[in-house]
């Protein structure tokens, strides 16, 4: 799988998918009926101009998943802001999945990542949500920037 680079606006910064990355959001695509929604952070390492995506998390067993929803325990994420700090990477968003195709962040998503901006301490112009969708033949990915403000679709893979 190759790496997913994606231009931030006229900013001359990018955002980078690695290939481990790209590879975890693969596995947890929701194919079948049961399949409950899967998610977790997403940690970056700076490099120059580029935000690089180097782990993404989850989910865990403590998190609460349904078919449609999904409810991260943000106690066990906290730890994990702090030991994953501790490697020299930066939380710097989530990532869930979701059933349909190609798939779009819903009321709660966009509230719920403006929230995590407003109470987390950090120096960063923005969070990234990525949304994974489910189809089988490609990866579909929607990529969004997000803050106290607004969420932005920044990228479409389909
Ligand atoms: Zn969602």
């Amino acid at each position: 799988m190759k790496r997913i680079s994606i231009p931030i606006g006229t900013s001359g910064q990018e955002l980078v998918y690695e290939p481990d990355v790209l590879r975890h959001f693969s596995r947890n695509r929701q194919f079948s009926s049961p399949s409950k929604e899967a998610g977790g952070q997403l940690f970056a390492k700076f490099v120059g101009s580029s935000i690089r995506i180097v782990v993404a998390t989850g989910p865990y067993p403590s998190d609460k998943r349904t078919r449609v929803s999904f409810a991260p325990n943000r106690a066990l994420e906290n730890k994990e802001i702090r030991s994953m700090f501790k490697r020299g990477l930066h939380y710097i968003g989530d990532w869930h999945t979701h059933p349909e195709k190609r798939p779009k962040p819903s009321a709660i998503d966009v509230a719920s990542m403006r929230d995590c901006f407003q109470k987390s301490t950090h120096r960063l112009n923005f969070f990234v949500l990525s949304i994974v969708g489910n189809e089988q033949a490609r990866l579909c990915i929607s990529t969004m920037l997000c803050n106290q403000s607004a969420c932005i679709l920044i990228d479409e893979q389909h």
